[in-house]
């Protein structure tokens, strides 16, 4: 007899037993929110879990083009940009994009997932080409990089990537994929290596900058643009679903090639255009990034004061020079527990465990906006010094991370 397709369905019980434990952290409903502040389980709680890098989702100029986009054209495309869903919007955006990032030519997907994954589908489809992609690229890439015609190879750091390059002179057959702020721990590339090993070998490279735009270099040009390392970045993603207060994405690159990808990339050919309010919602806010920068030094100085007093606290902040503050745990369930703890404390955070980390490396993801206040700072602050005493968190040596060979169920265990 054939096995039911929804057996594997009926076999999944993780999510239950975290829900039975009482910790179960995900789809928390949020009943409002004005940025810095959401309301949940009908209490105000300060957002530390967002990545709303520059807290524009409530920026005066983004809401009114998102308002006036939606009198002007209404509330969807209803179709492909390619036949009847294309908006003047839609052009103005990727031109401002190209011009902001010093590139020829930009082209703009319903969501960064798809930008991701149809580009690299198209260009990895190839039985000639070779592509080297870090072991921690997002989801979106893998999937871009799954049942294609070239060869995928994985790489664990630039000295890894120097070895698998080293065998042959020319790589200009290959592509390099990585990222600029690796999302979880906030970790930022060092992006040098990889322009270095360009030069000697030739191959194109394709950053994912989805957290490093907005928040890094001159006006939130990004990682690249930080290290001085733009014009050595081939094709450029980035996100509208963080500093840009929106949904969708984007590339940026040499005009041939968006165009081709305009003509052949099944995820933006076979779905509907990006919304106007959305579409309008990202043009305002790449606009408001060139024209306030007290909003970068002020989203500096939110970050510097909540690493620092998580640090006074005792806890590891990873090394983080970003808005993406991770306070380390180790524990998986720990982590959950002490998330609804914060929560029930006043202060929104997300848990971050294993794929996205190894085992026995969670930890309590925190972000900050420029338009949080001391105050709500300072009430998440202490929120961490209250879970701080409540829970073992043994201290930690940045140079030898712990690591479990699995899951540490402890907290799942006891009811919550
Ligand atoms: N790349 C990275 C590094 C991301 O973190 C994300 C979003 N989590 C994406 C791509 C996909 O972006 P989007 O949310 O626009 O689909």
């Amino acid at each position: 007899m054939g096995k039911d397709v929804f057996q594997r369905c009926y076999d999944f019980h993780d999510a239950e037993l975290v829900r039975q434990s009482g910790l179960y952290p995900y789809f928390q409903a949020l009943e409002g929110s004005d940025g810095p502040t959401v309301r949940c389980n009908g209490r105000e709680v300060v957002m530390l879990g967002s990545n709303n890098y520059l807290g524009l989702t409530h920026h005066p100029d983004v809401l009114r083009a998102a308002h006036e986009a939606i009198d002007r054209y209404g509330t969807g495309c209803t179709g492909s940009r390619f036949l009847n869903g294309n908006l003047a919007l839609h052009d103005t955006l990727e031109k401002e994009l190209a011009a902001f990032f010093h590139k020829e030519a930009a082209l703009v997907f319903s969501a960064g997932f798809l930008a991701n994954a149809g580009t690299l589908t198209l260009l990895a489809d190839d039985p000639d080409v070779v592509i080297f992609s870090d072991a921690d690229n997002h989801a979106s890439i893998i999937e871009g990089l799954q049942r294609v015609r070239g060869e995928v190879r994985i790489f664990r750091s630039p000295d890894d990537l120097r070895a698998k390059l080293a065998g042959q002179a020319d790589w200009s057959h290959a592509l390099v994929v990585t990222e600029g702020i690796f999302s979880m721990t906030g970790r930022v590339s060092d992006l040098r290596p990889f322009a270095d090993l360009q030069k000697q070998y030739g191959f194109r490279l394709y950053l994912d900058d989805a957290h490093g735009i907005g928040v890094l270099g001159p006006q939130g040009r990004g990682t690249a643009a930080e290290q001085g390392l733009l014009d050595d970045v081939d094709l450029l993603f980035g996100t509208f679903s963080k500093s840009f207060a929106s949904v969708g994405g984007f590339v940026v690159g040499e005009a041939r090639v968006i165009d081709y990808l305009r003509h052949r990339a099944r995820t933006f050919m076979f779905t509907a255009g990006l919304p106007p309010a959305s579409a309008a919602a990202a043009l305002a806010a790449l606009r408001v990034m060139q024209e306030d920068d007290e909003m970068f030094e002020r989203l500096a100085a939110n970050a510097a004061f909540l690493k620092q007093g998580l640090e006074r606290l005792g806890w590891f902040t990873m090394g983080s020079r970003t808005p993406i503050i991770p306070a380390f745990v180790g524990s998986e369930s720990l982590s959950f527990r002490i998330c609804k703890d914060l929560l029930e404390l006043g202060v929104f955070t997300t848990p971050v465990m294993y794929p996205a980390v190894p085992y026995g490396q969670a930890l309590i993801r925190t972000s900050v906006t420029p338009a949080l206040t001391r105050a709500q700072l300072q009430q998440a602050i202490d929120a961490f010094a209250v879970v701080r005493h409540r829970y073992p968190i043994p201290p930690v040596d940045p140079e030898n991370l712990p690591r479990t060979e699995g899951m540490d169920y402890t907290y799942f265990l006891t009811q919550g």
